[in-house]
């Protein structure tokens, strides 16, 4: 294996550069409630080199907004749609909660195939990329 920009063979993989450069570590300790009793507080803290942060893996995208969204559309007819039951506003409160969940519903699955294909195919190459340590490129090796 060498690198495909100077030719060198003194490489290290992406994934080792980014678990040496990032420290995990969790701290316990008190916090007081509003009312005065305290409490135990976990924190976790993460620390990275610059190394470690430009080979980081690539990030999956969340759903959580989207399902909140969601949530909200449930609630939106119920709460508005069913006090206006019968009348003009109510049909239009509908229509707008039917569009909201085709939007919603749209983005989640954008999402979820993004999820699957592309981040799966970046997390692949990640996984085989290599950092020459002579002239610094990033790449797959020859
Ligand atoms: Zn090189």
């Amino acid at each position: 294996m060498t690198c495909g920009n100077c030719g060198s063979d003194n490489l290290t993989r992406l994934s080792l550069l980014w678990e040496r450069g990032t420290a995990v570590t969790t701290s316990a300790g008190f916090a007081m409630t509003a009312s005065g009793q305290s409490a135990s507080v976990l924190t976790r803290n993460v620390s990275q080199t610059h190394a470690a942060v430009s080979a980081s893996p690539p990030k999956k995208k969340h759903i959580v907004v989207w399902m909140i969204l969601w949530f909200v559309y449930v609630l939106f007819p119920v709460l508005f749609g069913l006090p206006l039951r019968g009348s003009r506003e109510g049909v239009t409160c509908f229509v707008i909660a039917i569009l909201f969940q085709v939007l919603v519903w749209t983005q989640i699955s954008r999402v979820n195939k993004w999820n699957r294909t592309t981040y799966a195919e970046r997390l692949e190459a990640w996984q085989s990329s290599y950092q020459c340590n002579r002239c610094g490129a990033v790449g797959v090796p020859s």
